[in-house]
């Protein structure tokens, strides 16, 4: 490719809409255009590098019998009503009618569609396993599309679907996917961390998101340097732990003015108390019914945790008028002396002695509040958010925390599409039985932008060699110099001949400005054919990643080229 006829738009500014670095570099970079609040449009280098991302996709779903089909996008409701997601989805989904007013969505995901594709087809258990995986856009509307590519509206995604006819295939499906992904990323040159995770909207039970640590990350996630737990902070789990040190003496549990004072801080303030000398009680509706959930007061309720406690569908904070009836007082003021809802309280509120909580009356506190002699509760459970600093639930030894972006995620399905879609298959003892299903997801843009997001100096993008756009461009700092415009010429036909992807620089442009663009758009390998090197024979090499600089005669640039690609840069 010639640098004057690629269409590669750079930047030298910074684009105001952009806050992430990779964000930033891949409109700089001239990789990719935004049409609409996040959807964007991939220019030719942008898209090379999603088509090599998708090719080491394809080839590593292929080797573990993963079977390439395309699937609409646009879908029709019916599909999505008997799974019951057509109202579950609500605003994330684009929905869409037909002349004939039949309704439709844009797909953010396909279990429907596979699930019916297969229905129909797969009869019995000869034909199992059955892995179907497809590369293509799929649709969610945000409320809020954010940092190019990590959250847009419309983003290009590789989902696989298994079926097995029993738990031990799920099993061998999901661990095939999962060391499938740990190989996908590892080419890429990405190193991204396998983390339990919630699988939220999709339903299932086993999950794990693989998460590349970086600090633009909008997910929290903890981690044991000791043996090698991590997680999403949503799905961390809590500690049981024993008390250590002995209970202080019990004081007698007396009522305190606190006017106006709702808030842990406030509270604290105005008693002279520490956050974890409180309890915060927090009443919900779960399903419609009145429940109250206890943390301590250094602490988060975790709402997925306490969802998932109470088995619930619909879980939220109960409204003002709620409350009042609960608790004979209004927001801030609840707790669980005299309360008469269900009680559910995190582990750690069990050790809390003396403790400082509201006393179901306006403008009003109870002190030395203790378990079992003031209040009881109806359960203890692991309710809170894990934080960093908390201990690893498996091995106890301490929590780290860091921020990841997450590029891929596994899960085990089960038979929940099956079932409620009537997918079944004969079984050897001839049982009619639901297909066993697992789902496994890769963000393609999302892994472009992270390998941005971890590979880049002030200079520009620093591409892996496996999904650079190009791996080499020829610098002449002249054309207008007829005997380095004759070099350059040459060596570009030599490379292309060789099978090494270059772009060449013929535009009549000051040496500083190519220099410029090239480590913007962060070709891996330049060769910079100046006069003076010329007149010796030579050419310089230079390497993008290590700013490594060589000079070699010209008869063994291309050797040379090919000996550092043969190596790769990725471990
Ligand atoms: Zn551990």
């Amino acid at each position: 490719m010639l640098m004057s006829q690629l269409y590669a738009p750079t930047l030298r500014e910074t684009p105001a809409e952009a806050e992430l670095v990779s964000h930033q570099l891949m409109l700089r970079a001239g990789l990719m255009r935004r049409s609409a609040s996040g959807m964007y449009s991939f220019l030719p280098l942008g898209l090379r590098a999603v088509r090599k991302v998708e090719q080491i996709i394809r080839e590593e779903m292929n080797a573990i019998m993963g079977q390439e089909v395309l699937m609409p996008i646009v879908q029709p409701a019916e599909l999505w009503q008997e799974s019951g997601r057509w109202d579950d989805y609500g605003d994330e989904m684009f929905r869409l009618k037909d002349r004939h007013s039949r309704e439709f969505c844009l797909g953010p995901t396909h279990e429907e569609l596979i699930t019916a594709l297969v229905r129909s087809e797969v009869r019995s258990y000869r034909q199992l396993p059955l892995r179907l995986y497809q590369i293509q856009n799929k649709y969610r509307d945000e409320i809020r599309p954010r940092f190019g590519l990590m959250r847009g509206r419309e983003f290009i995604m590789k989902d696989m679907y298994s079926f097995d006819k029993d738990e031990e295939g799920l099993d061998e499906s999901y661990w095939a996917a999962f060391h499938a992904y740990e190989r996908i990323f590892r080419r890429c040159g990405l190193d991204a961390r396998p983390v339990e995770a919630d699988s939220g909207a999709i339903g299932g039970d086993v999950t794990h998101e693989f998460m590349v640590l970086a600090e633009a990350g909008e997910d929290a996630i903890l981690y044991c340097t000791k043996c090698g737990y991590a997680a999403n902070v949503e799905r961390a789990e809590g500690v049981d732990q024993e008390k250590t040190a002995p209970a202080a003496e019990q004081k007698p549990l007396q009522e305190v003015a606190t006017p106006q004072i709702s808030t842990i801080a406030q509270v604290c303030a105005f008693l002279n108390k520490e956050p974890q000398d409180c309890i915060k009680t927090l009443i919900y509706l779960a399903d419609g019914k009145p429940v109250a959930a206890m943390v301590r007061g250094d602490h988060n309720l975790n709402e997925i945790k306490l969802r998932k406690f109470l088995k619930c569908q619909v879980l939220e904070l109960a409204d003002e008028e709620t409350i009042y009836k609960v608790s004979g007082a209004p927001v801030g003021f609840a707790g669980p002396v005299g309360l008469s809802v269900p009680l559910y309280a995190d582990y750690a509120v069990k050790h809390v002695v003396n403790a400082v909580v509201g006393a179901n009356k306006r403008d009003a506190h109870l002190l030395n509040a203790n378990l079992d002699r003031d209040f009881t509760v109806t359960s203890f459970a692991d309710l809170r958010e894990t934080q960093p600093g908390d201990p690893c639930p498996r091995c106890q030894d301490v929590l780290q925390g860091a921020r990841g972006i997450e590029v891929g995620q596994v899960f085990k399905l089960g038979t929940k599409y099956s079932e409620a879609m009537g997918a079944t298959f004969l079984q050897e003892n001839g049982v009619e039985t639901p297909l066993i299903m697992g789902c496994y997801g890769i963000g393609v843009g999302r892994t472009v932008a992270a390998v941005i997001e971890k590979n880049h100096d002030e200079d520009g993008i620093i591409w892996p060699m496996s999904i650079a756009p190009y791996h080499v461009i020829i610098v002449p700092v002249s054309m207008e110099d007829p005997v380095q415009a004759e070099a350059a010429r040459k060596l570009y036909a030599d490379l292309l001949a060789a099978g090494v992807e270059t772009v060449l620089d013929d535009r009549d442009e000051r040496p500083g400005v190519k220099f410029k663009d090239a480590d913007l758009i962060g070709f891996p390998i330049r060769v910079t054919i100046g006069p003076k090197s010329l007149e010796q024979g030579e050419m310089e090499i230079t390497i993008r990643r290590s700013k490594e600089k060589s000079s070699l005669p010209m008869e063994q640039v291309v050797s040379e080229i090919q000996r550092i690609l043969e190596g790769g840069d990725v471990k």
